[in-house]
C-alpha cells in the first residue's frame, strides 16, 4: 500500500517537558487493548497505580483519567513515568503515536501531524513551499483507480479546493467561499444530482454570532478557552480579521483539509470539512484579533492549537457541528458564503 506523508513528518520530535501545553494535560488517556495486557503484568508500586487508574468511560474505551487536568503519570518535571519506569516502548498507542496520525483509505495511507501539539503545529506554520506536495499525486490517482467508490473523483476535487484555498491573489474570505461553493458543485455529483449554481442568500447574511454561540456551547477543557470564547462571543457581530492572520490559517485550513476532506467517502458529505474551515475561521480569526487589542496577545500558533485541542479532537464537539449543519439553515453554504464576503467588505483597511 501506498503511504504518503507531508515533507516535515519525519523531522518531528516530542519536546516534551519544554512543551507549552502537552497531550498529557486535560485529555483522558486511551489504553488499548495490548497496552493493557501488557499494563496487567508491571510489579510494583507504577503497576499497581496502573491498574488503579486504569477505568472505563462513557464510550467503553479503557482510559487513564485526567485528574485536574492532567494525566496521572505525568509527574512534576513534567515528564512520564510510564516512559521512565517501563520504557518508550510499552507507552499505549495513543501516548507513543499522537501527534502522528494514520489515516488508511484501504488502497493508500496518508499520514497526518495533529495540529493540536503544539511543536507539530509550529513545523506546519513554519513549512516552506508545499510540504503536503506528495498527497493527492499520481501514486494515490493510481491507487484510487482500483477503488470502486468515489476516491479518485474526491481525490482530484480535494487538490482543486487546496488550490483555491492557497489563491493568494484573493482576500482569504473570498477563497474559503469559492472553497465552499464548489463543494456544493462536487456534494451535488456525490448525491447523484446535476450540479446547479449556487443562488445568492435571499436575505442579508447578519451577523455570524450563532458560529460562536455554538462554540460556547462546545465541552470546553480549559478555563481561559473558555473565557476566550465568551469574549469573542460578545464581539461576534463586528469579527475583524487580519490579513496579516490568514497567512497562519492557511496553513491550519489546508492541514484541516488534507486531514478530513476524505472522509466523505465514507460519510457521503464533502461540506461539513469546509463548513468547519469557515466556522474556525471565524472563531479563532476573532480572537486573534482581540488578544491583540488586549495586550495580552496570545500567539496565533498557540490559539489555532487551542482550537484544534479543544475543538476538531473532540468527538463531541465535531458531532454537534455537524449536526448544526444538517439542521440549521444559518449553517447553509450560501448564508456562510454570504458572511464571508460580508467579512471581507467590512474588514478594516490594511495598514
Ligand atoms: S503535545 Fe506534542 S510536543 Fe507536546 S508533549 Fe505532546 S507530543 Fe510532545
Amino acid at each position: 500500500m501506498q503511504d504518503v506523508y507531508p515533507e516535515f513528518y519525519k523531522a518531528f520530535r516530542c519536546i516534551a517537558n519544554r512543551c507549552e501545553d502537552s497531550c498529557c494535560k486535560d485529555w483522558d488517556i486511551d489504553i488499548d487493548s495490548d497496552t493493557e495486557a501488557f499494563y496487567q503484568t508491571v510489579q510494583g508500586a507504577l503497576g499497581d497505580k496502573m491498574r488503579r487508574e486504569l477505568v472505563t468511560d462513557a464510550y467503553g474505551e479503557r482510559v487513564f483519567k485526567a485528574k485536574n487536568g492532567r494525566c496521572p503519570f505525568w509527574n512534576r518535571d513534567m515528564l512520564c513515568d510510564i516512559f521512565i519506569g517501563i520504557g518508550e516502548e510499552h507507552l499505549s498507542q495513543t501516548c507513543g503515536g499522537f501527534p502522528r496520525v494514520a489515516v488508511d483509505y484501504g488502497v493508500f495511507c496518508e499520514h497526518i501531524l495533529s495540529f493540536a501539539c503544539p511543536e507539530a503545529a509550529r513545523f506546519m506554520l513554519r513549512a516552506e513551499g508545499d510540504p503536503y506536495a506528495a498527497f493527492g499525486g499520481a501514486a494515490e490517482l493510481e491507487a484510487a483507480e482500483n477503488d470502486d467508490g468515489a476516491l479518485r473523483f474526491l481525490l482530484k476535487a480535494r487538490t482543486r479546493s487546496v488550490q483555491m484555498l492557497l489563491d493568494r491573489s484573493l482576500p482569504f474570505a473570498y477563497r474559503l467561499a469559492d472553497c465552499l461553493e464548489f463543494n456544493t458543485q462536487v456534494q451535488a455529483v456525490l448525491d447523484g444530482n446535476e450540479p446547479q449554481p449556487l443562488l445568492p442568500a435571499d436575505a442579508p447574511p447578519g451577523s455570524c454570532r450563532f458560529i460562536f454561540d455554538l462554540h460556547a456551547d462546545f465541552e470546553i477543557m480549559s478555563a481561559r478557552w473558555r473565557t476566550a470564547i465568551q469574549e469573542a462571543q460578545a464581539h461576534a457581530d463586528t469579527p475583524a480579521v487580519s490579513d496579516d492572520f490568514t497567512r497562519d490559517f492557511e496553513a491550519f485550513a489546508q492541514y484541516y483539509i488534507y486531514r478530513y476532506y476524505l472522509e466523505a467517502v465514507r460519510s457521503g458529505d464533502v461540506l461539513y470539512a469546509v463548513k468547519r474551515i469557515v466556522c474556525a475561521y471565524f472563531v479563532t480569526g476573532t480572537l486573534d484579533a482581540l488578544f491583540a487589542q488586549s495586550g495580552d496577545p496570545l500567539p496565533r500558533l498557540r490559539i489555532l492549537q487551542r482550537y484544534s485541542k479543544e475543538v476538531e479532537h473532540s468527538y463531541d464537539n465535531t458531532e454537534a457541528m455537524n449536526r448544526a449543519f444538517d439542521s440549521d439553515a444559518r449553517f447553509s453554504a450560501e448564508n456562510l458564503i454570504a458572511l464571508l464576503e460580508q467579512s471581507v467588505a467590512d474588514a478594516p483597511p490594511s495598514l
